[in-house]
């Protein structure tokens, strides 16, 4: 039963972490379509997810707004209007805001609650979740809804104790925003969110100082605003995007192009990736069906990026800077912009090559690296996140026979199909490791999770089944699966991403989501359970 306060008293069915994208398919999953009881517990006093926290200056998705979103009610896709080409953090909030109200989902939402353990009873056979103000909440499946993205990263530099001034990671951003007028503003990576929010903050800022650790490529978004004959066009095609979403292996409303870049001749080569230039955002990277595939045909579209560069930085000191680049086009996560290099022509933006004079530490006044110091009033730290293990790992999570999860994960996370860890009963992680997730558009990822996991505990309470947990051999063999499939492209290629934990010193290096693509992933997923949950171990 529900209480005012979205809190959700009796015994419960399930209870749901999170109530960003993921977390709000699952509650409509499993409270409206299989009649549950469930609670969803939330950091934020809101909900949005990872669009809660990332509010930085520039924050904008990378995908097109008419494909990152859900797909499951047509009402919904009819009623919702979407304002630009890529929507900005706030029109997300507000989506998911309009979302929540639509669907009456708040009632079983708890704001401004943070999980600190869930710890699972096997003679009970139930989950018993804490939060950091000392509530307890039980029920019999667990759904972690945490997102991938949510457990920001802040380096250990010595001395930012010291810092007299004011620093903020992008991904814990201030509700109320920093203002950067007439301040001196010091930047610290170079990754999606970086790029994002350099052009931004140097508009106010009396001076930027980008410091870049590893150089990366962008390709222009071309952002702008939906014209009310696009908005119409969008609509009336939703069904035809969201059958593309679903066949296309990172979920995103276009195929790439079928013939490899060698195949063609140079002038239509160029001729190709001019257009895509010109069309801007991710689908430069389906101009050719290989360019994250083969090493060679990467080069292709790598060359054609750090000419544009080279063309629009003028001084040539920040150009060399920006051009050594170290890794393969797409094997990081390749950023989309609006003006990042531009943004470098500005008098009052600088760049600072860290790789060659590394930071030493911070100091009251500011960043001193190996060989000069960089007086500052703020330091914004664009530096990532803990990625995909880290919201799971930062909770006290406990299976069968006390079983910490965080030493289940020792040598990197193990799951099976990214949706269950073994060792750990009716516990669900969507978009979990080995998980399509975060290379895949999240919204496609998600609804196919959603469904997945309310499809098999549909199954488990018609079978009275009370018990599922994946077989350690199945998780091993899907590893190894994620391991192959990874290994058939170029991410593998790029010794130093968030893809492979690289970014966190300690971190297991363990290609983490799995690069099979959506389609294929789905189909095993609906083998699975079409064999009765093969590779689970189900009980009564
Ligand atoms: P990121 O890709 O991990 O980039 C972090 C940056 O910080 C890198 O340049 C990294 O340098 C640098 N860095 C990290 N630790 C450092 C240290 N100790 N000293 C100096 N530099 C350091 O993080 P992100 O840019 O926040 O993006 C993460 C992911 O979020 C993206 O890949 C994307 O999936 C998602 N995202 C999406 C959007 C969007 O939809 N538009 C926007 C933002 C983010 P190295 O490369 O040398 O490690």
């Amino acid at each position: 039963m529900a209480t005012q306060s979205g809190k959700t008293t009796g015994t419960l069915d399930a209870i749901i972490i999170g109530a960003g994208f993921s977390g709000l398919y699952q509650l409509i999953c499993l409270r409206d379509r299989l009649g549950l009881n469930v609670q969803v517990l939330e950091t934020g006093s809101a909900v949005g997810g990872t669009w809660y926290w990332n509010r930085y200056p520039g924050a904008r998705c990378d995908v097109e707004s008419y494909a990152y979103c859900y797909t499951f009610s047509p009402e919904l896709t009819e009623e919702w209007e979407w304002s630009e080409r890529y929507p900005d953090d706030a029109e997300l909030r507000r989506y998911l805001d309009f979302v929540a109200d639509r669907f009456d989902l708040k009632r079983n939402i708890q704001f401004n609650t943070r999980v600190t353990s869930a710890w699972y009873d096997e003679a009970a056979n139930t989950w018993t979740v804490k939060t950091e103000a000392g509530e307890s909440f039980t029920a019999k499946y667990l759904i972690a809804a945490v997102g991938c993205l949510s457990t920001a990263n802040v380096p250990r530099i010595a001395g930012l104790e010291s810092f007299a001034g004011h620093w903020y990671h992008t991904g814990e951003w201030p509700h109320d925003g920093v203002d950067f007028t007439g301040k001196r503003v010091g930047m610290i990576g170079t990754g999606s969110t970086g790029i994002q929010a350099a052009p931004v903050i140097a508009e106010t800022a009396s001076h930027l100082t980008v410091f870049q650790r590893t150089a990366n490529y962008s390709i222009p978004a071309r952002n702008a605003a939906l014209s009310e004959e696009y908005k119409r066009f969008y609509k009336e095609r939703a069904p035809e995007i969201r059958k593309t979403t679903r066949e296309t292996p990172n979920g995103y409303p276009f195929k790439p192009n079928p013939k490899s870049a060698l195949e063609v001749t140079p002038e239509e080569r160029e001729a190709a990736y001019e257009e895509a230039w010109a069309r801007g955002g991710m689908q430069f990277r389906a101009t050719f069906r290989d360019i994250v595939l083969h090493k060679e045909a990467n080069e292709t579209a790598a060359a054609f990026i750090r000419h544009k560069i080279a063309q629009v930085v003028k001084d040539p000191k920040k150009a060399a800077i920006l051009l050594d680049i170290d890794h393969a086009y797409g094997a990081k996560r390749p950023p989309i912009d609006n003006g990042y290099f531009e943004c470098f022509n500005r008098d009052n933006v600088s760049l600072v090559d860290i790789k060659a004079a590394p930071i030493e530490r911070i100091i009251s006044s500011g960043i001193r690296t190996a060989d000069a110091e960089y007086p500052l009033d703020i330091i914004v730290f664009a530096t990532g996140f803990d990625a995909m293990t880290g919201p799971l790992l930062r909770m006290d999570i406990r299976g069968r026979d006390g079983l910490r999860l965080a030493d289940a994960w020792e040598a990197g996370p193990t799951t099976y199909l990214g949706l269950q860890v073994a060792g750990f009963p009716n516990l669900f992680t969507m978009t979990g490791p080995g998980s399509p997730s975060v290379l895949c558009v999240m919204p496609v990822a998600i609804e196919q999770h959603g469904e997945w996991i309310a499809s098999c505990i549909d199954y488990m309470r018609k079978n009275d089944i009370a018990r599922i947990e994946a077989k350690p051999e199945a998780a091993e063999k899907w590893v190894e699966h994620v391991n192959e499939a990874a290994n058939e492209t170029l991410l593998v290629t790029a010794k130093h991403s968030w893809y492979l934990g690289a970014n966190i010193p300690g971190k297991p290096r363990v290609f983490m989501p799995y690069a099979g693509g959506m389609p294929r992933y789905r189909q095993k997923c609906d083998e699975v359970a079409a064999a009765g949950y093969e590779g689970f171990v189900l009980s009564r």
